[in-house]
């Protein structure tokens, strides 16, 4: 969706996003192969500009000091020819990509800090809504400031998303890239050659594998016909994948065909054990856009780049309990305050600072300003040192 965004405020956030490339450049690091990637932007004015190349890190460092975008993105696929209409690019490969999102989860404590912008006349409700009560537009932007919990609930998705990539699909610990999106979610890049040449279908196939999708009583080897339930051991036993998940988190005992068999007896039958299967891979099955995964032509956010939508910085985690996006993803530096006013009351911490705004002119340091004006939930009044 195009997002309006008024004059002063767009100006505001282009001087700080250019200062913000000068000073930390060096955090955008050329991609494997750069000339074989395609590069795009998003414009301050919502435009999207595609099918770029650039060949050595230095030009597109100078383009984006020149042009400011508001979101630089790079191809997860090789191309022959990126700068080609995508039907004749002649596709060479793509690194695998996750992306885990706080929509994919639905936390119980978003509707505490979800905001529902007019993205016509800026009108901010806490409330969801079509349509706007103020100019009555229907171009209604949903924005939320992740918590505490949403933020642990995400690097606990990214860390099941690791572990089943690494037990399940044997990639390795330095084949894989985590990195915060630098808005609601986290990223995880496999660069892993084995990997690099699967079509959509296939890596739809594995999105469907770790979101837990089909599984049922027969993946444990139990089916059931008119005469009831057989138990047929597989011959690869349970001790990996979903079916070691599913035994352990069911405890049962030691699975040999008796055993299992008593088992779902004493559970109620076939009917019974298959609604525990479909609670337990529920349950442990990833929360993750598929969409992203088996999309082979996608242009994804570069690590070291600015999140138009927050102000902060995509960048790679390398100690994820340790990471904190509201200190380690903001790299304003706050020497100077400006005014803001505020389009809704809000409390919220960036900085390890605790702000209380109400909808009077405050007066706040850089990243403040950045992060709120981003989000569409201040305007700028002026700036003043
Ligand atoms: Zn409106
Ligand atoms: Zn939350």
């Amino acid at each position: 969706m195009k997002i309006e965004i008024n004059t002063k405020n767009k100006d505001f956030l282009v001087t700080l996003f250019k200062e913000y490339y000068f000073k930390n450049i060096g955090l955008l690091s050329p991609p494997i192969q750069m000339h074989n990637r395609e590069f795009g932007f998003m414009t301050f004015d919502g435009r999207v500009i595609r099918h770029l190349t650039f060949s050595k890190i230095g030009s597109l460092k100078a383009y984006i000091i020149q042009n400011v975008p508001s979101d630089i993105f790079c191809s997860n696929a090789y191309y022959q020819f990126p700068t080609f209409p995508i039907n004749e690019k002649r596709w060479r490969g793509a690194d695998m990509i996750f992306d885990i999102d706080l929509n994919d989860l639905t936390l119980p404590c978003a509707n505490e800090h979800t905001f529902y912008i007019c993205s016509n006349c800026g009108v901010v409700s806490r409330d969801l809504i079509n349509l706007c009560h103020e100019c009555h537009s229907t171009k209604i932007l949903k924005n939320t400031i992740p918590c505490f919990r949403c933020i642990n609930s995400l690097k606990k998705e990214t860390k099941n998303l690791i572990e089943f990539l690494k037990k399940d699909f044997g990639i390795q610990e330095q084949n894989l890239e985590i990195s915060f999106s630098g808005n609601t979610g986290f990223h995880v890049v496999v660069f892993q050659n084995n990997y690099l040449l699967l079509d959509s279908k296939s890596r739809s196939d594995i999105v469907g594998y770790l979101m837990g999708k089909n599984l049922s009583p027969e993946s444990l080897g139990v089916r059931n016909d008119k005469r009831g339930y057989r138990i047929k051991i597989p011959l690869s036993g349970y001790s990996y994948g979903w079916r070691k998940r599913i035994v352990q988190k069911m405890k049962i005992p030691e699975v040999s065909n008796d055993q299992l068999n008593k088992f779902i007896k004493k559970m109620g039958g076939y009917q019974s054990f298959k609604n525990e299967i479909d609670k337990i891979a529920y349950e442990l099955g990833l929360k993750i856009d598929p969409q992203v995964t088996t999309d082979i032509h996608r242009i994804f956010r570069m690590v070291g780049s600015l999140n138009g939508k927050s102000g902060l910085s995509k960048i790679v985690c390398n100690d994820l309990d340790k990471f904190d996006p509201m200190n380690d993803s903001c790299f304003f530096e706050d020497d100077r305050n400006v005014d803001i006013s505020m389009n809704i009351p809000l409390k919220f911490s960036i900085k390890g600072k605790k702000y209380t705004l109400d909808k009077s002119i405050s007066t706040v340091p850089i990243s403040v300003a950045v992060f709120l004006i981003s989000k569409r939930l201040a305007n700028i009044v002026n700036s003043s040192s």
